[in-house]
């Protein structure tokens, strides 16, 4: 019996159960263990029929004296069961699951637990759990608090249940990592209790102590990961330094624009970094359109002008691709050699590309993903920058600095790193974020801009925003439309890019539309984005695709629909795609929910053009277990920790890993084995996602 065992250990699990347990991540008992309820349902309420009252949930033990079918036909008519204790009868209802009828007996005894409503004045349970009691058993055995596991078709709650029940006697032969000095400081309960207890809590007391316990392990993790790895980066001596005669502002002078002074104060910052020898690990956050790109294009031409090779990475093709035309555009005076990798070079053209590479007959590269594989190698890298940095996991930005050690020639040296998000996060939280990076911020959009004016319509909004869209068309403006889905779904009441496009089609005839999705190809979309960036499309529908990064200046109207569907900060992030040319911008959001939530979010991104502040309030209304999801940043993902509502066991946790990080920076002592494996795990599972 060990813990790496697999699931198909466990009584009840064969090969297609394992194989739905896999797209839960789950494959070995461990993997079970750490599973972690998203809920739980207390039913230790037990109550007597006539002792219920609205609103709670609670368990009550009935006979089934009555069953009767709805209206309608076939199996899904409504099921109406009244069910008696002695005290008094309470109804159920199975809505559109009279199939259950065959289930149910009338006469015997069940379980029912669910939340108790009234209709009518008359109490009742819509879709509770129910039980059927057995002959002998006493009543109360099945009381106490349940897990509620996240689940996938093909998988029961009480099926969860009982594997974890048998996973459960596994739990006393996890190892606890966490050195006990650290866990009777912070007075944290052992690894295998909590995990009892967060599975199968004996009482709401215990349950917390478990849950403080585990929220504490994953913050403590996170952190070592973050702070070892800059740690590293800082005792690093390898670093470049970059010739102080190679000036940023020889470059800055070439460009049509002077920078803006938050450009200024930022380039300034690089520049000082990359002339010290330690390597650069910097952050550059800023607002789209703030002008990135520019800040980027001077490090590189630093590192190019002191004779080495820089490497940018963008998560789409498209943006890519962007990069490379206006890079090329600038860096032509200075003849500086610029080449582009993506996925879809053919063979030889990529063979000639990776030869020039390693020859160093290219300074600068340009590519996607398709930058990490192995055999790209480079012949003096000094300068990595990753765009979008939110797109990317941890994991891939390491891989592209690790290019600059097995360089060819010469010694090999850590390469300087910048990486550049939009994705505004807040001042309170980027330094526990990106603990491994220094953070600079472009705080202020270059001169000219105009605000872009922002309304918030429902449904019945829509013709006005249609004659927006052919206001703007006929002033000789661009226009996007954005929807969640691509193609209309049956369970999701939602607009689907294709549906609007037919709709835009008949609707305006005289104007081209297009439309663009992810699930095209390449080609395709590399195709639509090059018409309507030369102003071949009026009209582009699409889904997010075109969040990241996008550059069409004659784009003044975005159209969003449903955007209750998305978060603000991408709300934000997709507005910023217009207001990048002189025109007076609009942005119209549609939505269907009149939640006040969905509300307050559309009043919001109608009140402010500050990536900051929304982010704040990002933060707030949706709660952060969305906002740092991995997907946005990268980092592995916290399963029972929360960034913002757990703050104080963040800041434990952080001491206690700087505290050991002073006396073992590698964590080489024997005593953090354990430790070192598991961070190691929890970063691995953190590669990063892509549209
Ligand atoms: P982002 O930060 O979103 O990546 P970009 O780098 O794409 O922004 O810049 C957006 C636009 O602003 C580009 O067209 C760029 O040429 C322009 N731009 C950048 N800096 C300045 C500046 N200081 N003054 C005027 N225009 C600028
Ligand atoms: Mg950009």
């Amino acid at each position: 019996m060990q813990i790496t065992d697999r699931v198909t250990e466990l009584k009840g699990v064969g090969p297609k159960k394992a194989e739905a347990l896999a797209r839960l991540k789950i494959r070995t008992i461990e993997d079970f263990l750490s599973f972690y309820p998203r809920d739980y349902e207390d039913r230790r309420n037990r109550k007597r029929i006539s002792d219920l009252r609205e609103g709670e949930a609670a368990l009550i033990c009935g006979k089934i004296l009555s069953m009767a079918k709805g209206r309608g036909f076939g199996k899904k008519r409504t099921l109406r069961i009244s069910a008696g204790d002695g005290s008094g009868t309470l109804e159920i209802i199975f809505f559109g699951a009279a199939y259950l009828e065959k289930t149910l007996s009338k006469e015997a005894e069940y379980e029912f637990f669910g939340k108790v409503t009234s209709r009518g004045g008359r109490l009742q349970m819509v879709h509770p759990d129910f039980r059927r009691k057995a002959e002998n058993e006493k009543t109360g055995q099945a009381a106490g608090i349940l897990p509620v596991y996240p689940l996938t078709e093909g998988i029961s709650q009480s099926e969860m249940r009982k594997w974890m029940e048998q996973a459960r006697c596994y739990k006393d032969l996890l190892n606890d990592y966490v050195p006990e000095e650290i866990r009777e400081r912070n007075r944290l309960c052992g690894l295998s209790y909590a995990v009892g207890q967060v599975h199968f809590p004996e009482d709401g007391q215990k349950l917390r102590q478990g849950r403080f316990r585990l929220i504490f392990d994953e913050f403590f993790l996170l952190q070592l990961g973050l702070l070892s790895a800059r740690e590293a980066s800082e005792k690093c001596k390898d670093g470049i330094a970059f010739d102080p005669r190679v000036s940023m502002e020889e470059f800055y002078r070439s460009l049509p624009f002077p920078l803006t002074a938050a450009q200024k104060r930022v380039t300034e910052e690089i520049e000082k970094d990359m002339e010290s020898g330690k390597p650069m690990n910097r952050l550059v956050q800023g607002d789209v359109g703030s002008g990135k790109t520019a800040v980027a294009a001077g490090a590189i031409y630093k590192a190019v002008c002191s004779g080495y090779q820089a490497v940018m990475m963008a998560p789409t093709e498209l943006l890519a691709r962007q990069h490379f035309e206006s890079l090329s555009v600038q860096f032509a005076p200075f003849a500086i050699r610029v080449g582009f990798l993506s996925g879809g070079l053919g063979q030889k053209a990529r063979r000639l590309l990776l030869e020039d590479l390693a020859a160093g007959r290219i300074d600068l590269l340009i590519g996607t993903h398709a930058l990490i594989q192995e055999d790209v190698a480079f012949s003096r890298l000094g300068l990595v920058i990753t765009d979008e940095q939110h797109r990317f996991g941890v994991n891939q930005r390491a891989l592209l600095s690790q290019k600059g050690k097995d360089s060819v020639s010469g010694v090999p040296r850590m390469p300087d790193v910048l990486v550049m998000t939009a994705t505004p996060i807040p001042r309170t939280l980027a330094f526990v974020l990106y603990g491994d990076l220094d953070v600079s911020v472009i705080d202020e959009l270059p001169p000219g801009r105009k605000p872009i004016l922002t309304e918030a319509l429902d449904e019945n909004g829509r013709d006005a925003a249609y004659k927006q869209v052919r206001r703007a068309v006929s002033e000789g403006r661009q226009v996007y439309v954005v929807a969640p889905l691509i193609e209309d779904s049956d369970s999701l009441e939602c607009r689907s890019a294709s549906g609007i496009y037919e709709e835009i089609q008949k609707k305006f005839p005289d104007i081209r539309s297009a439309l663009l999705h992810g699930a095209m190809n390449q080609k395709e979309k590399d195709g639509i984005m090059e018409a309507f960036s030369r102003g071949e499309i009026d009209v582009l529908v699409s889904t997010v695709v075109i969040e990241v990064g996008i550059n069409v200046p004659n784009a003044a109207l975005m159209v969003i629909e449903n955007a209750e569907r998305f978060g603000l900060a991408q709300l934000h992030q997709l507005r910023g795609r217009v207001g990048r040319g002189s025109a007076q911008s609009r942005c119209i959001l549609l939505t269907q929910s009149s939640q006040e939530l969905a509300v307050q979010r559309a009043e919001l991104m109608a009140s402010t053009g500050d990536g900051f502040l929304i982010a704040e309030k990002d933060l707030e209304m949706r709660g952060p277990g969305e906002f740092f999801g991995v997907r946005q940043h990268g980092l592995p993902e916290l399963k029972l920790a929360d960034i913002c509502r757990h703050r104080k066991v963040l800041d434990l946790a952080r001491e206690e890993a700087k505290r050991i990080l002073e006396k073992d920076p590698w964590l080489q002592d024997s005593d953090h084995a354990l430790l070192l494996l598991k961070i190691k795990k929890m970063f691995d599972s953190a590669d990063g996602v892509c549209l």
